[in-house]
């Protein structure tokens, strides 16, 4: 099995820089590809951020801050995949711009490379079936924020072989990451059962059952959970959640995954969380203010 040197990542956004940032660290040249100059620049500022603070609290040294840095290249375009033995899709959760974003991946990248995605939901065995090598096509996904986050699920397609299952995990290790192995159906492990909680926990909201912060400290203080489903959903973006319920809708064909019409509305409203400054709650001053 070749080893892997080099990996390109496609989406720069909340996940593609972790994905970039944990590479580097790792000792991987990295080729960072997305549409957005502006996506770029910003993600290149959270991973210089992110590793400054490892370095503040000792996990990494300055030297290895600057090294990783260095293995980094940025580009709006797949010139740089022309050898890299790896590359990983994390672009916008939409069935077809990541089969877009396949077709040009293909063609920039040589015979022997591995190809995955970060996909929160979609089936890898349809997207490995629009690529020429769906045999070396996988599932790696990441949770966020990456650099803190210890799990990858593994999500091997029908035609996923041997080599490429065997690679991922090679690969999962050496990011230091624990790895557990999902089949390939909607949303497979930690997404089927988060998501519609936090879809349930927007109902409440649309019903008038709580608050933001009623549903939010409920959850947290009752239940134990770290985050509020709100919060979380925030930070997760609106538009990915919807997306994934979607995807658990139209797959499983149950209407107990159907899509609150207040997680519809705020997406249309382009108010779907952290990321856009706005969601469950605006996080446009000092502190974050529940918007309902
Ligand atoms: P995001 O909105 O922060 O970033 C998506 C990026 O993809 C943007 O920078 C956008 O410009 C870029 N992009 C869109 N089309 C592109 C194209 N054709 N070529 C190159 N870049 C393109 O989203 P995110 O939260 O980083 O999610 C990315 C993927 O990771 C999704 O599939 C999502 O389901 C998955 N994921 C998200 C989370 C999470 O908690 N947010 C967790 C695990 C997996």
């Amino acid at each position: 099995m070749s080893e892997i040197k080099r990996v390109g990542v496609v989406g720069a956004g909340q996940m593609g820089n972790g994905i970039a940032h944990v590479c580097a660290l790792a000792g991987y040249d990295v080729y960072l590809n997305d549409i957005s100059d502006e996506a770029l620049t910003k993600g290149m500022e959270t991973i210089e951020s992110n590793m400054t603070r490892q370095v503040s609290r000792d996990m990494i040294s300055p030297g290895e801050m600057s090294t990783a840095m260095g293995r980094i290249n940025t580009s709006t375009t797949l010139d740089g995949f022309a050898d890299v033995d790896l590359a990983i899709e994390a672009a916008t959760e939409k069935r077809e711009v990541k089969e877009e974003i396949f077709k040009s991946v293909c063609a920039a990248v040589p015979a022997r490379t591995y190809l995955a995605t970060n996909t929160s939901s979609i089936s890898i065995t349809r997207l490995a079936a629009t690529t020429d090598r769906p045999e070396k096509f996988i599932g790696l996904h990441f949770m966020n924020p990456v650099p803190l986050m210890k799990l990858m699920e593994v999500i091997r397609g029908l035609a996923t072989d041997q080599q490429t299952y065997e690679m991922a995990l090679g690969f999962a290790d050496r990011l230091n990451k624990t790895t557990t192995n999902a089949e390939d159906y909607p949303a497979f492990i930690v997404n089927r059962v988060l998501v519609p909680m936090i879809n349930e926990a927007v109902y409440a909201l649309y019903e008038g059952v709580g608050t933001v912060d009623s549903i939010d400290t409920a959850m947290k203080l009752g239940a134990n959970h770290p985050m509020g489903p709100l919060q979380l959903a925030d930070f997760i973006g609106l538009d990915t959640c919807l997306s994934i319920m979607q995807v658990l809708h139209d797959g499983l064909a149950d209407t107990k995954y159907r899509p609150c019409p207040l997680l519809v509305k705020y997406v249309e409203a382009g108010w779907v969380g952290r990321k856009a400054g706005r969601g469950f709650y605006d996080y446009r001053g000092d502190a974050p203010v529940p918007t309902r």
